[in-house]
């Protein structure tokens, strides 16, 4: 046992507060396995993001231009004309505490700044001391503060410690959403360098090939015709579909992690076999090799970034003539999609409102973006009797859902993953009522914290959501948790393993293909993952 952590060592900690001393006292610690390396000098320059050069977090000297403090505060004064909501944001809050114990990193660290009105705080007290006279004035005794390095240090690490999950602003009773304040704060840090390479990197890959990973278009396609072998093999029947085809009716766009990473390219394999059993209903669709990511890691950075990113959806439905666009499985993109897109890259005036081929229902919701999500598509199918599915390939799962932040509280997607679910299988429990839905807790790794360096920060974050998790495996059993979303996907197979071992992540359209029945299929023994379907075990001992 650690030496501090010794109960004994524990029994002597004084809970009292300071007598005159306060957050503001104590410098930031940065500690390994918090934070994520800081971006590199070649990707910032790809995209012509200001000072690029080698650094580290743990280095006294970050190597920042001299004039770093007129930057920030001329980049504050700025944004603080331009985002209306910022400035009510920086003025309203009453500290009332509410949100306090609402944010996953603060549940699981126990770091007060990680609780959402100390972190908006950091900000806030900048903010009184530049541009309010009481500030000016009072200066700590109205909670202001200079814009000091230690202070910078203190930002860089606690705004990418904020998923941008924005579960504290349903608890705030004004309404004030941390997320947005943390948006700005990671834009001001990006005018002086200040990032990280998990976000910098997939920002200049996505800039030069059009998806985070910075797959090549053939390449792209290989990996999709893997994904057909393999359906071939579980199902007897091969799909065609087709990639950058001008005059398609529809353009599909999905994030690139589910053509790359287990357990996401499973549900990539549930898109194609959809996709090949709609055919012959009058499905008339094409994927890109060229609008080949759907998230958007450049909203991560600042708004023009991205803008900047998102453009290549709108630009390759343009250039292929279709007459809508649907969407993959996906967290933050439909957030950017559902709140930005109109303004950033639209209006997308020369597509049409989305109406399903299948089922000719409108997609009013989507009247100005122009963008379906695939649940929603799905859902009418599956509503309109268009889907001949067996439940009963899914009966070795019993599967709860993690209502993915952005899609829940971004653009409140709820009913239908679940409608989808309730469909595909038999055995679907849901996780406590605080836990889901508008009051989902993040995964702990999104908005680009999902990298490897800073694990303990990570673990941390997805303990709520782990519990909850854990909560439905002890009391029902469930082995499986579905999500929306592919950073869900990339990152919860960690979460699940160290918190609770034995359930799996799933997206929804994997569970959509195990249980459609194609025609003129092969009698199926195995699921998506090569796993026996329920009933077929004894094959897999037999083989
Ligand atoms: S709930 Fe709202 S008003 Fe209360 S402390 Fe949090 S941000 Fe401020
Ligand atoms: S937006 Fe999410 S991660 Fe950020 S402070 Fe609020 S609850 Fe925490």
């Amino acid at each position: 046992m650690d030496e501090k952590t010794k109960p004994e060592v524990m029994a002597q900690i004084n809970h009292q507060p300071p007598l005159f001393k306060g957050w503001m006292d104590a410098p930031v610690d940065i500690k390994p396995g918090i934070f994520c390396y800081a971006g590199k000098p070649q990707n910032l320059k790809y995209v012509d993001l200001p000072n690029p050069r080698e650094w580290s977090p743990l280095d006294k000297d970050w190597k920042l231009p001299s004039n770093w403090k007129e930057i920030i505060l001329e980049g504050l004064r700025e944004r603080l004309e331009r985002f209306r909501s910022l400035k009510i944001f920086m003025d309203i809050c009453v500290r009332c505490g509410a949100c306090a114990d609402k944010c996953h990193f603060f549940i699981g660290s126990g770091d007060p700044r990680n609780m959402p009105v100390l972190r908006a705080e950091l900000l806030r007290s900048v903010y009184r001391r530049e541009f309010t006279k009481a500030g000016k004035i009072l200066g700590k005794f109205a909670g202001a503060r200079d814009l000091d390095y230690n202070v910078l240090k203190e930002w860089w690490y606690y705004f990418f410690q904020c998923s941008e999950c924005r579960r504290c602003s349903i608890f705030c009773p004004y309404g004030i959403d941390t997320a947005e304040i943390t948006i700005i704060a990671r834009e001001l840090l990006n005018l002086i360098g200040l990032n990280t390479d998990w976000i910098a990197a997939p920002v200049a890959n996505c800039y030069r090939t059009g998806n985070h990973l910075g797959i090549q278009p053939h390449a792209y396609k290989d990996m999709i015709d893997f994904f057909l072998d393999d359906i071939e093999e579980i199902t007897g029947v091969r799909a065609e579909p087709s990639f950058n085809r001008k005059g398609a009716e529809i353009l599909f766009v999905t994030p690139s992690g589910d053509v790359f990473a287990d357990p996401g390219t499973y549900t990539c394999m549930g898109y194609l076999i959809l996709f090949h059993y709609l055919q012959n209903l009058g499905l008339d669709l094409t994927w890109s090799t060229f609008a080949s990511e759907g998230g958007n890691f450049g909203y991560f950075t600042s708004h023009e970034m991205a803008k900047r990113l998102n453009a290549k959806m709108y630009a390759e439905a343009k250039r292929l003539g279709v007459k809508w666009i649907l969407g993959g499985e996906c967290g933050h993109m439909w957030r950017v999609i559902n709140q930005y897109m109109d303004t950033f890259n639209g209006p997308a005036d020369f597509l049409e409102e989305p109406v399903s081929p299948i089922t000719g229902t409108k997609f009013e919701n989507a009247k100005t973006t122009k963008m379906v999500h695939i649940t929603e598509f799905t859902a009418d199918l599956i509503k309109n009797n268009k889907l001949k599915l067996d439940k009963s390939r899914n009966d070795n799962l019993k599967v709860t859902f993690h209502d993915s932040c952005n899609p829940a509280r971004g653009m409140g997607l709820l009913e239908e993953p679940r409608y989808i679910i309730k469909n595909t299988c038999n055995h679907f429990y849901e996780m406590p009522e605080n836990t889901i839905r508008e009051q989902t807790f993040c995964c702990g790794s999104g908005s680009g914290l999902n990298a490897g360096e800073n694990m303990e920060l990570r673990l941390r974050g997805g303990l709520p959501r782990a519990n909850a998790v854990k909560y439905v495996n002890e009391k029902f059993g469930v082995n499986m948790l579905a999500c929306v979303c592919a950073i869900d996907r990339a990152v919860f197979p960690a979460l699940m393993d160290y918190w609770v071992p034995g359930v799996g992540v799933t997206g929804v359209h994997e569970l959509v293909s195990n249980a459609l029945i194609l025609e003129g299929e092969k009698q199926r023994e195995t699921n998506l993952r090569g796993e026996p379907l329920p009933g077929m075990e004894e094959g897999e001992e037999d083989v």
